[in-house]
């Protein structure tokens, strides 16, 4: 097999859930039936890696230092809403009852996947929660098993720096990803949101 090939594959392993047999039949259809797609797909890994960064202030993806919402002055300061993903954030947006920040965790905490507290920047989110200016944590991870204790892990933190933390009310099913809720329902969590 050229080497060429060979790199290929390897490379495509990385994806998750990626084995050896699909990386071959990948790579084969990309250098068999879609040169474009493999030359559009390097082109956008290069630009991605190369531009995209973590924000400063909510650790979101963002091609500048700062990302547009927390740059954005009418957004409530006080406020500083904790998700586990950025299309989280977007579901909690699109209810349109929440208009302070953001933290974006990019994760949650999952023992069993080796995922700790620093692979989910807490010591970033103390920091941002800790700057004087922030009233109120929300905690808006997932209804899940991880979410829940992430939440709790994080109120315990947060508690212990004497700041305010309050937790999206039981309105979410049990198991349930913020993502897969209505709006509607994740609005009313958000309003009906108790102390912890
Ligand atoms: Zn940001």
């Amino acid at each position: 097999m050229a080497k060429s090939f060979e790199f290929l594959t390897e490379a495509l392993r990385r994806l998750p859930g990626v084995g050896p047999k699909s990386a071959q039949r990948m790579a084969f259809h990309l250098l068999q039936h879609d040169r474009e797609g493999a030359a559009m797909l390097s082109r956008a890994l290069y630009q991605a890696v190369e531009q995209v960064h973590h924000c400063a202030l909510c650790n979101t993806f963002t091609e500048t230092e700062i990302c547009d919402t927390c740059a954005d002055e009418s957004r409530d300061k006080c406020q500083l809403c904790v998700v586990e993903t950025p299309a989280d954030q977007a579901m909690i947006e699109s209810t349109l009852t929440y208009k302070g920040l953001y933290f974006v965790l990019m994760g949650r905490l999952s023992p069993l996947d080796g995922i700790g507290p620093k692979d989910i920047h807490l010591e970033k989110l103390l920091a941002r929660a800790a700057d004087g200016v922030v009233e109120e944590v929300v905690l808006a991870t997932n209804f899940t098993n991880e979410g829940e204790a992430t939440a709790h892990y994080i109120s315990e933190m947060l508690k212990a720096r004497g700041l305010a933390v309050t937790r999206l009310a039981r309105g979410v099913p049990v198991g349930g990803e913020l993502e897969y809720v209505d709006a509607g329902t994740i609005a009313r969590a958000m309003l009906d949101r108790r102390s912890t």
